[in-house]
């Protein structure tokens, strides 16, 4: 089966492998693992060692995600939004439940955000003092452009959270170069093609020290979790990890490195993604996005405008071909949700849309 979702992803059979066994968390043989596993992260953040360390937290993505907008954002601030897409719904209904205060910025979910649709709210509303952002948007597959936002904040003094879950190790953002960012967010199981189980934070050391306390929460607070890492070792996690996840991702990161690492895992993405987009139109099905708003995680396309096209019925014919996307979409319009991302080659994917056209074939025939 090829799995093409966004997240968790088609993985090689050296990561799964590397499940196969039981370790003990405190171990000698497994701490030495995981105190490796953050520096490696902190590396491919472009992170500095000693202004940025990994923080994690146990779960999934909202889970970290949660974490980052509690630790780095005081209870009742102003956080700003732009809202342009599912995950950016997500992000701001967890910041409002935490007791943050919310500031929508709506804006279509066709295009990705720039530094010129954000900076006019700013203007208006001098009490925002963090944007928390989604860098590429799951829902649609646009990419806002986080680089340049970033460097529109640091300059007037606004911080930044970036949810990277669906972007971490493909689009770059290098946190080096972008000091007003607090904290990015990831996974292990999208572009790392890692298990799923484990969320990461990648943090400035200085903020996480100055947040101590806004959290309100023993399990999501960051700033904890670097406290303990100086108290227990970096080799150490509070509360019981998903231990086999992180051993995973350690051989993960190995294969992303052996790949070449960002650079030629982004051209792998993108070039699944155009074999898709190509793909579909010449099936005469058409893309959600403009060609120029296509990022290079997800492909979501329209469902056929023909009545008898039923997303459930086409998803159980295209698995009964060998391969799974999701079955539901969070586009404004009906959509299919296509991932480019896992351990797919240009090859899967052409078989991918091959079985596509079969799928439809098969559902519109049968619905006749
Ligand atoms: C996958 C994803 C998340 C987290 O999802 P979980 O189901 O909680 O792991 C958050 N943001 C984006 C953009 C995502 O793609």
């Amino acid at each position: 089966m090829l799995l093409l979702i966004p997240g968790p992803v088609q993985t090689r059979p050296e990561v799964r492998a590397a499940m196969a066994q039981d370790i003990a968390p405190w171990d000698s043989g497994f701490q030495p693992v995981y105190a490796r596993v953050r520096d490696r992260i902190v590396a491919v953040a472009g992170g500095t060692p000693g202004v940025h360390a990994t923080l994690p937290i146990q779960g999934a993505g909202h889970f970290v995600t949660e974490a980052a907008l509690r630790t780095f954002v005081a209870p009742g601030a102003k956080v700003l939004i732009p809202m342009n897409g599912a995950y950016a719904t997500r992000m701001a209904r967890l910041a409002r439940e935490a007791g943050r205060v919310v500031v929508e910025l709506p804006l279509p979910d066709t295009r990705g955000a720039t530094a010129a649709d954000i900076l006019p709210a700013l203007d208006a509303d001098p009490a925002i003092g963090t944007v928390a952002m989604v860098f590429n948007e799951t829902g649609s597959g646009i990419v806002n452009d986080a680089p340049g936002i970033g460097d529109a904040l640091r300059t007037r003094g606004t911080r930044l959270i970036l949810d990277a879950v669906s972007a971490f190790g493909v689009l770059p953002f290098p946190m080096a170069e972008h000091p007003e960012c607090d904290a990015l967010v990831f996974t292990s199981g999208k572009c790392l093609e890692g298990m799923p189980g484990m969320g990461f934070a990648v943090a400035r050391i200085d903020r996480a020290d100055a947040c101590a306390g806004n959290a309100g929460s023993w399990s999501f607070d960051l700033s904890d979790v670097l406290a303990h890492a100086r108290r227990s070792g970096w080799g150490s996690i509070r509360f019981t990890p998903p231990v086999q996840a992180i051993a995973a991702f350690d051989v993960a990161l190995d294969l992303y490195e052996r790949e070449g690492g960002q650079a030629a895992r982004l051209a792998r993405y993108r070039e699944n993604a155009a074999i898709l987009y190509d793909g579909v139109l010449a099936l005469g099905l058409k893309p959600y996005l403009a060609r120029e708003h296509q990022g290079p995680v997800i492909v979501t396309i329209h469902q056929p405008a023909d009545p008898r096209f039923d997303l459930m019925t086409f998803v159980e014919a295209l698995k009964r071909r060998g391969v799974l996307i999701s079955n539901f979409y969070n586009t404004a319009a009906p959509t299919m949700r296509i991932g480019a991302i896992g351990a797919i080659t240009p090859d899967d994917m052409r078989r991918a849309v091959a079985a596509i056209g079969q799928a439809l074939d098969d559902v519109l025939k049968q619905a006749a």
